[in-house]
């Protein structure tokens, strides 16, 4: 039987609704090459009218549009602007090759680019509009877009490619309907608990994934947000916290190491700051605790470019649990299957690969008619996970990184986390490498602390001091690097890393 509740589409529209009429003296707060911009969600909301005005002018309105733009108040306009009109936004990675910023701009059709200036990428066959002060006058002296359409909920908004280790990036496209269930999933206190008493920063890109959706989950609370800029550096950081009241913030595992170091060194502190949220790799056990000693807690997400970021939560008030990626949150469902892909049991014993489904996860990516789901119901995550009986989620390691030494499984993330628990190490990857008796051996690259000298046998002599690896599953070798290789989106680049490895064994003869 139906129900009878009326249609109400789960839009941007909506969202902007809420902007407009609710919270009209809240902030944003913006760092621009041209200084600090600050404006209230009534100046916001007015801009995003009158910018739609202008993409209709251009005739871009209901178009796919690209943006090559770091985390700034134009680059949240077009958030809003591009998808009210029934258009896509295509938020480019800044940190793709120009090649690969050519393959996805054609692949998405897009007919117009926004760019940030300082950003090096010409494409001579589709107008292009830099987002500079020239740009922000054009679009002020435009009349205010009247009234936007009410966009089905099921129509995309936002695209993103995942970069991928291997392989050409696949394009993930967000409907109106995810961003508004997710955004309103990471409002709950569970989860995010960001509400319109907290100053959020989304230090995360909004080139990657909308920023996991905290810019849209904050405006839909009333939020005052700050969005660092171009390029934030670790004091950029801690000065923004420190100027605009920043309760809570955003951010990968290696900025917030960046973060804790500068502090150190300056002997300073992280107040007002309450909460980080971090995730895309796990956050070593050590920075939880420094950031726990200025107290901070972390809350530790854990997500994929197709489950439009955030799916699982962990927000222990016991430390030593908040390496666990945690809880699905509202939305999301999780299994576990093996390599036939039978269920397994959720005893915190069994080890499988994580499966996940709900109203924020991909189905198919763009262009490609095949639906990649396992049984046409669950994602296939590639990570290899423990659940607990309670549902709390424990990532292993990655199916692609995981290192068999003579049929037994060595876990590259425990070796990771184990070597950048000793105090000398900044940081740490561990791949493995081809090896004529047991098939694969793990190799261990290292960066240390400034100032300080280790050795391999140290390192070689802390892991096994920890009693927590077979002889056999330490690294037959530690590279000491100045830093790790990483990809475009700053996860640890492996590929790269086996390569180095395969020249090294070369040079060595
Ligand atoms: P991406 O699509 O680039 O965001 O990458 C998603 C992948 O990053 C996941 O499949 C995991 O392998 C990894 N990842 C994301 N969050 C975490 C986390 N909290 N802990 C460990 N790995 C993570």
């Amino acid at each position: 039987m139906d129900s009878t509740i009326m249609d109400y589409n789960l839009n941007i529209r909506a969202i902007f609704w809420r902007v407009e009429k609710l919270y009209s003296n809240q902030e944003i707060i913006s760092r621009t090459y041209e200084g600090i911009k600050r404006y209230t969600y009534r100046d916001f909301s007015l801009r995003v009218r009158k910018l739609a005005s202008f993409l209709k002018q251009k005739g871009l309105a209901g178009e796919r549009i690209a943006t090559i733009a770091w985390n700034t108040h134009r680059h949240l306009e077009l958030y809003f602007a591009v998808p009210l009109l029934n258009g896509i936004l295509h938020t480019v990675n800044v940190r793709f090759h120009p090649t690969e910023m050519d393959y996805v701009i054609k692949e998405m059709g897009d007919k117009a680019i926004f760019k940030d200036k300082d950003i090096e990428y010409k494409n001579d066959s589709i107008t292009s509009f830099i987002l500079d002060e020239k740009y922000d006058e054009e679009v002020e002296v435009q009349e205010p877009f009247a009234e936007f359409p009410d966009v089905d909920e099921k129509q995309g908004a936002i695209a993103c490619f995942t970069s991928g280790t291997t392989g050409k990036p696949k394009g993930v496209i967000y409907s109106h309907r995810s961003v508004f269930i997710h955004s309103l999933s990471l409002m709950a206190k569970d989860v995010l608990g960001i509400s319109s008493s907290d100053t959020v920063m989304t230090i995360v890109p909004m080139f990657h994934i909308s920023g996991w959706d905290t810019p849209f989950a904050s405006l839909m609370t009333g939020a005052r947000l700050v969005l660092p800029g171009p390029r934030p550096k670790a004091e950029d950081i801690v000065n923004m916290i420190k100027s605009f009241g920043v309760t809570i913030a955003i951010a990968a595992p290696t900025v917030w190491i960046d973060v804790v170091h500068y502090v150190e060194k300056e002997k300073g502190d992280l107040s007002p700051l309450k909460a980080v949220v971090t995730g895309g790799a796990e956050p070593p056990l050590g920075l939880i605790k420094k950031l726990s000693e200025y107290g901070v807690k972390t809350y530790h997400a854990w997500g994929m470019t197709e489950t439009e970021a955030i799916a699982t939560i962990n927000k222990s008030d016991d430390i030593n649990r908040l390496s666990e990626q945690g809880y699905p949150i509202p939305g999301i469902e999780t299994a576990l299957i093996d390599v036939d892909g039978k269920e397994l049991p959720w005893d915190g014993r069994s080890v499988g690969e994580l499966v996940v489904r709900g109203a924020f996860v991909t189905k198919r990516y763009f262009n490609s008619p095949s639906n990649i789901l396992h049984n046409n119901t669950w994602l296939r995550t590639g990570d290899v996970v423990k659940i607990k009986e309670d549902g709390s989620i424990k990532v292993v390691d990655r199916l692609k990184d995981l290192i068999k030494s003579g049929g037994e499984w060595i876990s590259s993330v425990d070796l990771e986390n184990a070597i950048m628990s000793y105090e000398k190490v900044l940081e740490a990857a561990v791949v493995g490498v081809p090896d004529e008796k047991w098939g694969e051996r793990p190799v261990a690259f290292v960066v240390k602390k400034p100032g300080v000298e280790v050795t391999e046998e140290e390192i070689i002599n802390y892991l096994k001091s920890l009693n927590m690896f077979a002889k056999w599953q330490l690294p037959d070798k530690i590279i000491f690097i100045d830093s790790i290789p990483k990809t475009s989106t700053g996860k640890l680049d492996k590929k790269a890393m086996r390569e180095m490895v395969k020249k090294f064994i070369e040079k060595k003869g």
